[in-house]
């Protein structure tokens, strides 16, 4: 149920008030852009913080904490470990992962 703001009469959810003829869908619709945009925000965040959590593992076991708790499958920690080696190969670093595939 839905209360109008400017009647107070209570009415099923729709576009105009059935007792005053209140409009609500301009209101409305503002207000869904508005939660797409933080919807939007907020994956875009998740997406970042997920890259990090990433990128701040220093090994393998890190990596596949995170593919089990994301439901990557076995291939996604290979396949970033190896990007992984690539990439410290690019600045010649030595690095502990080299020795695990
Ligand atoms: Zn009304």
């Amino acid at each position: 149920m839905k209360q109008c703001p400017k009647c107070y009469g209570a009415h099923r959810p729709q576009a105009t008030c059935p007792y005053c003829n209140h409009g609500y869908q301009v209101a409305e619709k503002a207000e869904l852009e508005e939660r797409a945009g933080e919807l939007t925000e907020i994956l875009e965040i998740q997406k970042k913080e997920k890259k990090m959590e990433v990128g701040r593992a220093r090994n393998v076991v890190t990596l596949e904490q995170i593919a089990m708790q994301r439901g990557y499958s076995p291939r996604w920690v290979k396949k970033c470990v190896r990007l992984r080696i690539y990439r410290l190969g690019e600045c010649n670093h030595e690095t502990s992962l080299r020795n695990i595939i």
